[in-house]
């Protein structure tokens, strides 16, 4: 067991070091898929993998970190912490569990406080099917060049249209235009790519090597930057099937605080297309799937949402003073990560009694 806060890190290299550290010590082999690229700091950027348990486990619960980068901080620090806890471990291997730990999904956002990863794209979008005519977003269409403007911070101008959109369509509108995903704009925000993005198919392999076996598949990818500070959304993170609604709310929903979900509109999340649970299905066809996003609030959505469109404009602008990007990026950061001991100990206790229930869910 180590303390909370030990078991995060602000920067990507850091985190990755200590994942590796846990894993060690847990006496667990790590397979490293590296990226292409190097880090800030020319750091290794890598998808770490590595199992607890017997490679054959028929039933297995997946734990993955910074499908959207610097939200990483948050996943990272749960799999350290969990890696070092002998109880959670216990628990697992005496109910017949194996648990698979992502570190990094999205390596090079991790790294570089941003969401998306090398090519721009969103990864939790980027499971589209690109054989087939890829949905249109036309309210994003509208505000795309709203949202990056040619100057920032944005003008008076850009800021009041902005706002005369929003008073006139409702926030809920302006978030489900610019968050539900678009493949139009490849600068633009939360873009889903043109094909599967690296992260995309080296996940793919994941589950190809490490998850055959598995006739029972739970999955918790943890995610920052919707909802209350330091508050846990569990959102149903399967294809709209009732049974698999029921399951996992069976799981990890109580009467007060249902599992969520974009199908019915009860989650903080619009609804969104081309999620990476697609992935389970294609690669995982044998398996039942029960999954959820466990989403934790760090800043108001429109703080968020700013965060990003300065994140976006930095990319295009490349020229802009060194004080300017990392203003920028500090402001990532701490749109995805509240940096306080409290926020960190919401964080590992509503993940820990997330894991327990999945772990039970599975041996059920
Ligand atoms: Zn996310």
């Amino acid at each position: 067991m180590i303390g909370v806060s030990e078991a995060f890190a602000p920067r990507y290299a850091t985190a990755r070091q200590k994942f590796m550290a846990a894993c060690e010590a847990a006496g667990i082999a790590v397979d490293s898929h590296l990226h292409p690229l190097s880090g800030p700091d020319d750091e290794v950027l890598a998808m770490d993998v590595a199992l607890d348990g017997p490679a054959n486990a028929e039933r297995l619960l997946i734990l993955t970190s910074a499908c959207h980068g610097v939200e990483g901080h948050c996943g990272s620090g749960v799999q350290v912490f969990a890696l070092h806890d002998d109880e959670w471990r216990a628990k697992a291997r005496a109910q017949g569990v194996a648990v698979l730990y992502v570190h990094a999904l999205n390596p090079y956002g991790f790294a570089y406080h941003r969401r998306v990863t090398q090519e721009n794209v969103d990864l939790n979008r980027n499971f589209a099917d690109f054989s087939k005519p890829l949905p249109v977003n036309e309210a994003y269409a509208e505000l795309h060049p709203l949202l990056l403007p040619a100057e920032w911070p944005p003008s008076p101008e850009n800021e009041a249209a902005i706002n005369e959109w929003i008073a006139s369509h409702g926030t809920t509108a302006y978030q489900a235009a610019v968050t539900r995903g678009q493949y139009q704009f490849d600068d633009g925000l939360f873009f889903g790519g043109k094909a599967p993005s690296w992260s995309n198919q080296t996940f793919r392999s994941v589950l190809r090597t490490k998850a055959q076996a598995a006739t029972k598949l739970a999955w918790i990818d943890f995610h920052t930057g919707l909802g209350p500070n330091g508050i846990g959304e569990r959102i149903f993170s399967c294809r709209d099937d009732k049974p698999a609604y029921a399951r996992a709310n069976a799981w990890w929903g109580t009467a007060e605080r249902p599992v969520t979900s974009i199908y019915d509109g009860s989650s903080t999340s619009a609804f969104l297309t081309g999620l990476a649970f697609g992935a389970v299905y294609d690669e995982c066809p044998r398996a039942e799937y029960t999954g959820i996003a466990l989403e934790y609030g760090t800043e108001p959505v429109l703080e968020i949402t700013q965060a990003l469109r300065a994140d976006h404009w930095l990319r295009l602008h490349p020229e802009a003073p060194a004080e300017l990007a990392a203003s920028i990026h500090g402001r990532m950061l701490a749109a995805f990560y509240t940096d306080t001991d409290a926020w960190r100990g919401q964080i590992v206790s509503q993940a820990r009694q997330a894991m327990f229930q999945a772990v039970d869910g599975l041996a059920g």
